[in-house]
């Protein structure tokens, strides 16, 4: 049995955690779920956006499941994500993009992973107003965070037998920040010669991931390009309600799918659970129960291909439960 920490999170959270619970059930992952929330609704019971309680079990299970968090825009609380992510150091988020078959999406031979710097670069919580109509938000690059996810790119290739890594950056407009980037990764791709490298200037990425996604492979971005690449990605293959995502660090590993809370469509059984049960598939393969999380895969991709119990972003006319339920029937 594995006890693992379970965060259903707002808007459509609490509905996909849901799905989550219910298809590892259904696959008999032997899980243990210590259910705490965070964000508005902890704080609205304890007085507290991360109850002690929340990073208790996080510290204590290394292994949490999250749904998403709502961050107020503009004004209100640090984002709950990024504070988890940087309290417990899940220096690198992995988001594999994978076209699925039966989907309709502008792309169907993408097979790519995003591999995003999780701890510094803009989201370093660094800003203030200098002056009445004049602000600032300062960027943090260092060559401890760059080494470590460059390596982590690196050997996350070598382990899934990926042929290519590319960096992604804007070194030629912030020389020193994107500069000092690039220059770790560079370095580090000398001890990989059996995987190409190169690098690309990230709105060039962006053009080339909407015109040829299937020459890329693994990239590897600094925090903010790695966020909106991700969302760019989701597009390429059908959308946020597909793609998982994992925060690892060396000791503890925080699964979430790339998606947000979506407040349009929450509370109305509409999302599509996919994202949260694959980013769950992913979390079993790093308790080492590869076999449940392959079941998991298959019953997901098979529920999908056939188009019959599928959410309305997927072009069909089932709720959110109707295709977790199938989902369990096809594991
Ligand atoms: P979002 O990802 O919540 O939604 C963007 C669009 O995608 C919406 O139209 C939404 O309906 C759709 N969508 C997202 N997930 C879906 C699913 N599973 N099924 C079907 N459609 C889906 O992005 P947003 O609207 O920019 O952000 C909403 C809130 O979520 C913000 O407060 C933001 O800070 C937060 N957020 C949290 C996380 C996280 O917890 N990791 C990630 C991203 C955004």
């Amino acid at each position: 049995m594995n006890r693992i920490t379970l965060v259903p999170g707002d808007g459509i959270g609490p509905e996909v955690s849901s799905s989550v619970v219910k298809v590892l059930k259904a696959v008999d992952a032997e899980i243990i779920w210590d259910e705490i929330n965070g964000g508005e609704t902890a704080f609205n019971k304890t007085g507290k956006y991360i109850p002690d309680e929340l990073l208790d079990s996080i510290a204590t299970n290394r292994v949490a499941f999250k749904g998403p968090i709502t961050t107020p825009v503009g004004k209100g609380f640090k984002s709950i994500n990024v504070t988890l992510r940087q309290k417990y150091n899940t220096y690198a988020n992995v988001r594999p993009v994978k076209s699925i078959p039966g989907v309709k999406s502008p792309f169907h031979n993408v097979d790519l992973v995003i591999i995003r710097e999780n701890t510094e670069d803009l989201y370093a919580g660094l800003e203030h107003m200098i002056t009445e109509g004049v602000a600032e938000s300062i960027k943090v690059i260092t060559e401890k965070a760059s080494t470590r996810i460059a390596e982590f790119a690196f050997k996350y290739a070598v382990a899934k037998k990926r042929k290519k890594v590319t960096a992604v950056h804007k070194a030629n407009i912030m020389k020193i920040s994107d500069g000092l980037f690039l220059d770790c990764v560079r370095k580090v791709s000398l001890k990989y010669p059996e995987i190409s490298y190169e690098e690309v200037i990230v709105d060039n990425m962006c053009m080339q991931l909407v015109m040829y996604p299937e020459r890329y492979d693994v990239l590897v971005l600094p925090n903010l390009y790695g966020d909106i690449i991700s969302d760019l990605a989701a597009g390429l293959v059908g959308g946020l309600g597909l793609v998982p995502g994992a925060n690892i660090g060396d000791d503890i590993a925080i699964f979430e799918a790339v998606h947000g809370s979506a407040p349009d469509i929450a509370g109305k059984n509409l999302a599509n659970p996919t994202a949260c049960i694959l980013s769950a598939a992913m979390m079993l393969d790093y308790l080492g129960n590869s076999n449940a999380a392959n079941k998991i895969r298959q019953g997901v991709f098979k529920v999908i291909e056939t188009g019959k119990n599928t959410t309305s972003d997927l072009g069909g006319s089932s709720s959110t439960s109707e295709m977790t339920e199938a989902i369990c029937k096809a594991i």
